[in-house]
């Protein structure tokens, strides 16, 4: 039985990256896992760990770096959601189309192979990644950053994966367990961002930041200055390819979950 939420829609074919696309997105994943093994000896060579205050930090920067890598997920998907369009040259059919297919078609993503799903994401924590030997790690300042930005490389390398799960129809038992427990975007929680009108819970890592950015208004805080610095109006209407068929004029109403279809 198709598990495709978007019956109307023909079901596409999964993603083939080209011998080029392959060998860069294999190369940035390689790069990455490289470099997060290398800070990782680099900070356990360190004494900090072996401290209380050490271990204090380290604590400490496991969460931040969940926390910030969760919190930048949901920077980045708000603002390919809500602006731009697929047509803009060069960022359009590379950033902005995938968020908008994954608004009509949900399941999708589940078509992407591991290339495709996290090749993109380690390309990005390459260069930061790099950046890191300039910092001095003997100094607990120095130790606590890199290890905020090993951990959120990490949780960034995982983002789209944890996002593929929570539209997975049949989760690994082990993906299932982590998303009750919420250490992972839980398939409930993400529901609630493919819920018309689609304006909260952009956050796709684990969610963590999403109820806190919801309650301080900071999405409508930046629509509104997106809108301005872009010269966009979009604060009372989401993307066009964000607006289902059958949405509502009444934009406080709702629409069934692709996500709890999904699980029903
Ligand atoms: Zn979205
Ligand atoms: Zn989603």
């Amino acid at each position: 039985m198709s598990t495709s939420l978007a019956p109307n829609l023909p079901e596409p074919p999964p993603v083939h990256l080209s011998p080029a696309a392959k060998v860069m997105q294999g190369t940035a994943i390689v790069s990455m896992g490289a470099l997060l093994v290398i800070h990782a000896v680099r900070l356990v060579g360190v004494q900090h760990g072996s401290t209380t205050a050490g271990l204090a930090l380290t604590v400490g920067a496991l969460v931040a770096g969940y926390l910030f890598a969760d919190f930048m997920s949901g920077c980045v998907h708000f603002f390919f959601d809500r602006f731009l369009e697929e047509t803009t040259p060069v960022i359009g059919p590379a950033f902005v189309k995938p968020f908008r297919i994954h608004h009509t078609d949900p399941i999708d993503i589940t078509r992407h192979g591991f290339l495709p799903t996290n090749g993109s994401n380690s390309l990005v924590t390459v260069v930061p990644l790099l950046g890191l030997f300039a910092i001095d790690i003997t100094r607990a300042v120095g130790f606590f950053f890199v290890a905020v930005v090993v951990v959120a490389s990490l949780a960034t390398f995982g983002t789209n994966q944890f996002h593929k799960w929570a539209h997975e129809p049949v989760p690994h038992p082990v993906v299932a367990w982590l998303q009750r427990r919420h250490w992972i975007l839980p398939v409930d929680h993400h529901a609630i961002h493919h819920t018309w009108p689609h304006e909260a819970h952009y956050c796709i890592t684990t969610g963590w930041m999403n109820a806190f950015l919801l309650r301080v208004g900071f999405w409508k805080a930046a629509t509104r200055v997106f809108s301005v610095v872009l010269a966009e109006h979009r604060d009372a209407q989401p993307a066009p390819s964000l607006v289902p068929p059958e949405a509502p004029p009444d934009s406080s109403a709702t629409v069934v979950s692709p996500v709890r279809a999904q699980v029903a």
